[in-house]
């Protein structure tokens, strides 16, 4: 597990700081851009120090960890609502886990994880809200579905009760120049309006983390997943868990 270091509060000040200025520099209307506060790796308890500083939107990579957190959340949190995403792989035999936890799911790429999460959804919750991770720099090492097969997943989704698709979520790989993280970025919103022409409900583009949320937002993102800008670095070396 991640240690949090003391600042956090200053750290998700200046980053909603930064938020706001890049959404203002774009041209875009204020609080048209989500920030999800991603805590992977760093336990329920530091995550909870979000709380009163206002947060209620949180990204987890893996599902057992995040299926424990909302646990403790629930626990120790009964009465404040929360929204759970996972943005992390998923693989078909976690699907029952993810249905019974989480409010989102951004990373669906495959016709068999909707179909599991939609079967396995409980009676009496919501609609699991789903973004469909697209691989738009076609990188051989990434999740996500090739852009032009995209459209018969958003179809089959669309008709599954127990699923929302609200969008489109996206990982390009890193780049050292803001003209290199920008292109990527911009081929997806792009095609997002076109696939929003066809699916016009959606509205959430997940695209921008701490090493690109700037261009992200330029670009057209309606929702940021921000880690270690928020939390400090993490420390892998002792999860032991997926
Ligand atoms: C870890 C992760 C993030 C946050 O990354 P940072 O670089 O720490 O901001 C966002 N999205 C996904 C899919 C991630 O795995």
């Amino acid at each position: 597990m991640s240690v949090l270091k003391p600042g956090l509060e200053a750290r998700l000040r200046s980053v909603e700081e930064e938020l706001r200025h890049v959404v203002e520099k774009a041209g875009r209307p204020a609080g048209s851009v989500k920030l999800l506060a991603v805590g992977k790796t760093f336990p329920a308890e530091a995550v909870a120090q979000c709380l009163p500083l206002g947060v209620r939107a949180f990204g987890e990579n893996y599902v057992q960890e995040g299926a424990a957190k909302v646990e403790w959340f629930r626990e120790h949190y009964p009465d404040v609502e929360l929204e759970w995403h996972l943005i992390g792989p998923l693989q078909s035999n976690k699907t029952r886990v993810v249905a019974e936890h989480f409010d989102w799911v951004q990373s669906v790429d495959r016709l068999k994880i909707a179909e599991r999460l939609n079967a396995q959804r409980p009676a009496g919750m919501k609609p699991l809200q789903v973004l469909i991770e697209v691989n738009i720099d076609d990188s051989p090492t990434k999740s996500g579905l090739p852009p032009a097969e995209v459209e018969a997943l958003a179809d089959a989704i669309d008709a599954m009760p127990n699923l929302t698709l609200r969008g489109l979520m996206c990982i390009p790989a890193p780049a050292d120049t803001s003209e290199g993280r920008l292109k990527p970025l911009l081929a997806m919103k792009a095609f997002y309006d076109e696939f929003k022409k066809r699916h016009p409900q959606v509205d959430t583009l997940s695209m921008g983390m701490t090493r690109d949320m700037d261009e992200a937002v330029a670009a057209g993102s309606t929702m940021v997943r921000v880690g270690t800008a928020i939390f400090g670095p993490r420390d892998y070396g002792q999860r032991t868990s997926q």
